[in-house]
């Protein structure tokens, strides 16, 4: 049988009211106590690392993560990480950096309501998680929710309320899990011999380990709109080393020809400076290309200013943080951006 370590965060699945507005209560142990049918499943054991909402989650909290798993990596088939669902996304995408390729299942999941409410759905995440986990051909980092599997870099919150929450951005779901069969919809079936060396590479002893250890926290998401003063780069050089800015459409920069300074000067002087611009879209799915209308073509070739492609700007924050935390080299730092990880963005630019 399996092992899978939990390793319980909090959020809402852990959540119960007292008061003053739901906050995380149950154990990671407790929470498993909910759902008998574990037992049939896997042997698990509980890491109670934290307890919080994950509005709380930062930085730091994701390398705890990781230090977790890489800590009790040899010991375990997988892991099983319960997380609040509003920043689940940026940490599946921040595992997916610091654990690279990894061969274990690292999955995440959550609920929209507390595993105590009598309309929970807790109970069938949890569940259908841990199966994943435990499943021969599930590999690398993964959110499993309202039954689907979601590559860690490819997840968005998507909903506040509804039990479909996550949706999966400019890729395919890897997976939809019905009740207890796990329906794969990658290339498994397509490639053959796929499915019998992904099997062998999982059984073969011991797995080498690759992790990242650092992480540079001074990355800020920047959204363009109409009237947005371009002296906001200059006002946020002392306090961050990036700026990933969501611009309009397939690609475009405002050109008001009557602005001093410009967006053009504006973006051009923070890069001259030594920090990294990456440019990505507002729209919520189908990516950039800046090559393609005028407004965009300026920025397209410029050294320091990184395409996001059709990365979601939670992938793209993890990446820059963790690319910023391996080097400070411009090139160094373009080669680790552009370089796919976990199906992170497509594979040209
Ligand atoms: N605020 C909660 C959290 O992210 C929401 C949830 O878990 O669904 O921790």
């Amino acid at each position: 049988m399996k092992k899978i370590l939990l390793i319980a965060t909090g959020g809402t699945i852990a959540s119960a009211e007292d008061g003053n507005g739901l906050s995380p209560a149950l154990s990671g142990a407790e929470l498993a106590s909910y759902v008998p049918e574990i037992e049939d499943i896997c042997e698990l054991d509980v890491l109670q690392l934290m307890n919080i909402d994950s509005t709380n989650m930062r930085p730091a909290g994701w390398l705890r993560i990781r230090d977790a798993i890489v800590q009790h990596y040899a010991e375990y088939d997988g892991f099983l990480i319960l997380h609040g669902t509003d920043t689940m996304a940026y940490t599946a995408a921040a595992l997916s950096y610091l654990i690279p390729g990894n061969p274990k299942p690292i999955v995440l999941t959550g609920s929209q309501r507390p595993m105590t409410s009598s309309f929970t759905d807790a109970k069938l995440n949890l569940y259908q998680a841990l199966l994943y986990a435990a499943d021969d051909l599930s590999r690398d980092v993964c959110i499993v929710f309202g039954g689907v599997a979601i590559a860690g870099t490819r997840a968005r919150k998507q909903r506040t309320v509804s039990t479909n929450a996550f949706k999966s951005v400019n890729y395919p779901p890897l997976a939809y899990i019905r009740g207890g069969k796990i329906v794969r919809s990658d290339a498994f079936d397509l490639i053959p011999g796929l499915k019998a060396s992904l099997t062998l590479q999982r059984g073969a002893t011991p797995t080498k380990l690759r992790s990242y250890a650092t992480i540079n926290d001074r990355v800020a998401v920047l959204k363009l709109t109409p009237g947005l003063n371009p002296q906001l780069f200059y006002a946020l050089k002392d306090a961050y080393d990036a700026l990933i800015l969501e611009i309009y459409g397939l690609g475009g920069i405002p050109d008001y020809g009557d602005e001093e300074p410009s967006f053009k000067q504006a973006i051009f002087d923070w890069v001259d400076s030594g920090r990294a611009v990456v440019l990505t879209t507002q729209v919520p799915e189908e990516g950039l290309d800046l090559g393609v209308y005028e407004v965009g073509r300026t920025y397209a070739e410029q050294p320091g200013i990184l395409h996001g492609a059709d990365m979601t700007t939670e992938a793209i924050v993890a990446k820059m943080m963790w690319a910023l935390g391996q080097t400070h080299d411009m090139e160094e730092l373009e080669r680790l951006f552009y370089q796919p990880v976990n199906h992170d963005r497509e594979a040209s630019r």
